[in-house]
C-alpha cells in the first residue's frame, strides 16, 4: 500500500479520525465562528476565511461570501452526498467557491493527514475532473479512476483504505454521457493492447441495458455501486452501521450535471 499512499501521514491503522476534535476544515468566516478555538485555528479561519470575504478579482469576478464548510468528521452520510450535490450545483451554474480557499494554507494543513468526506470512483476521461465538478478542493474527496469506473479489486480497496482508515461518509459510483469505455463495449470491436481488459467488467450493463449508451452507462454505474454494497465486507459493515452510503451517478457533458440514480 505504501506506493498507493503516502504512509508518513496515513498510516494503516484504524483509528478513528471521526474522535478529531479539530476539524481540518473548518473555513467559516471569523464572523460567523461561534467558538473561536484554538490560536491555530484562529489563524486557519482568519487566513482562509476571512481573507477571501467579498472579493473581487482584477477580472472582475465576484465571488460569493465563504460558505461554511463542514469538517469532514461532523458529517453524517447524508450531509456528504448533499455536500457533493450543492458543489455540482455550484459548478453547473457557474458559481465556483473552491478557488476561493488559500491552497498554500490548504497544503500545508493536509501534509500529515487527511480527512477527505467523500469518495468517488468515476472514469478517466479528461472531461470529467472529479474535484472541479463538485467544486472542491485539497483534501476534500478521495478519488479513484478506471475507465469505464468500474470497481476492480484494486479500486474496491482504495476504496475500503477511504472509508475505513481516512472516513469517508460517502461513495459515488460516477458514469458520464458519451463515455468511450461503455461505448467500445457495446460495439465490441477489436482493439489494441490491453484496452479490452476494460470491456468484461462493464458488459454485465450492456447485457442488462441494451445497446444504448446512456442506458448502459446509467446500468453500470448502479451495478458497480451495488458491487461495492456488496462484495466488500468493510464497505458493507459500514454501510449496515449508518456510517457510508454508497450511490450512483450520472454527469451529463453537455450541462455540468451531476444526477443520482436509484
Ligand atoms: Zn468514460
Amino acid at each position: 500500500m505504501s506506493f498507493l499512499f503516502d504512509t508518513t501521514s496515513d498510516e494503516l491503522q484504524l483509528e478513528d479520525s471521526a474522535s478529531a476534535s479539530e476539524p481540518s476544515f473548518d473555513c467559516a468566516p471569523r464572523s460567523t465562528a461561534s467558538n473561536p478555538g484554538s490560536s491555530r485555528r484562529s489563524f486557519f479561519k482568519m487566513t482562509v476565511g476571512g481573507a477571501v470575504a467579498g472579493l473581487v478579482t482584477a477580472t472582475g469576478i465576484e465571488f460569493a461570501a465563504p460558505r461554511r464548510v463542514m469538517a469532514q468528521s461532523g458529517l453524517t452520510s447524508d450531509a456528504a452526498l448533499q455536500e457533493l450535490m450543492d458543489g455540482n450545483r455550484r459548478f453547473s451554474t457557474g458559481n465556483l467557491t473552491s478557488f476561493e480557499h488559500d491552497l498554500a494554507m490548504l497544503k500545508q494543513k493536509t501534509v500529515d493527514k487527511q480527512e477527505p468526506f467523500a469518495a468517488v470512483l468515476s472514469c478517466a476521461d479528461s472531461r470529467v475532473p472529479v474535484e472541479l465538478l463538485f467544486d472542491q478542493t485539497i483534501g476534500h474527496i478521495f478519488v479513484t479512476r478506471v475507465a469505464g469506473n468500474f470497481a476492480a479489486t484494486e479500486i474496491i480497496a482504495s476504496l475500503e483504505y477511504g472509508a475505513a482508515v481516512l472516513g469517508t461518509k460517502v461513495i459515488l459510483v460516477l458514469g458520464h454521457s458519451n463515455c468511450g469505455a461503455v461505448k467500445a463495449t457495446i460495439q465490441a470491436k477489436e482493439v489494441p493492447g490491453q484496452i479490452s481488459s476494460l470491456f468484461s467488467y462493464i458488459q454485465p450493463a450492456v447485457d442488462q441495458a441494451g445497446p444504448n449508451l446512456e442506458a448502459a452507462t446509467k446500468a453500470n454505474a448502479k451495478i458497480q455501486a451495488a458491487l461495492l454494497r456488496q462484495s466488500s465486507t468493510v464497505i458493507s459493515g459500514l454501510v449496515k452501521e449508518n456510517k457510508l452510503k454508497v450511490v450512483a451517478g450520472y454527469y451529463d457533458l453537455g450541462t455540468g450535471v451531476v444526477s443520482l440514480l436509484e
